[in-house]
């Protein structure tokens, strides 16, 4: 746990945050400033800063995160989704704890912004 972590005081109950799903490795909540009708995130349990950190050092949690995100899409009714991994502040990332948003709800246009 990072206490200047804002994903990991989500997690441990200091921040509260609308859970959807939890499990050992990853926890998927409702992002507070949703961009499309349906906007989840899923979280690792684990402090890592980035994708990058995840698949250098646990291959499997990244697929397990992938995994939970479509599983999350599909109980939400989005089988035509987004899944999206910003990563650094070029890549879009704003919060430094790794995390996949699930986008769905609307039609998803290309290129993104
Ligand atoms: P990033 O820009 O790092 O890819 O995504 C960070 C996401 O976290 C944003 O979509 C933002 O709305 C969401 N977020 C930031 N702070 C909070 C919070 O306190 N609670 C929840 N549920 N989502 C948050
Ligand atoms: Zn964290």
């Amino acid at each position: 746990m990072n206490a200047e972590c804002i994903f990991c005081r989500i997690i441990a109950g200091e921040i509260p945050a609308t859970q959807l799903y939890s499990d050992d490795d990853v926890v998927g909540i409702v992002d507070v400033s949703p961009q499309a009708p349906t906007h989840l995130l899923v979280l690792s349990r684990k402090h890592f800063s980035s994708m990058t950190q995840v698949a250098q050092s646990d291959e499997r949690l990244a697929g397990h995160m992938i995994a939970v995100a479509t599983r999350l899409a599909r109980e939400a009714g989005v089988q035509e989704h987004r899944l999206v991994v910003n990563t650094g502040a070029k890549g879009g990332q704003t919060v430094d704890h790794v995390h996949v948003h699930v986008l769905g709800g609307r039609q998803m246009t290309w290129p993104p912004g």
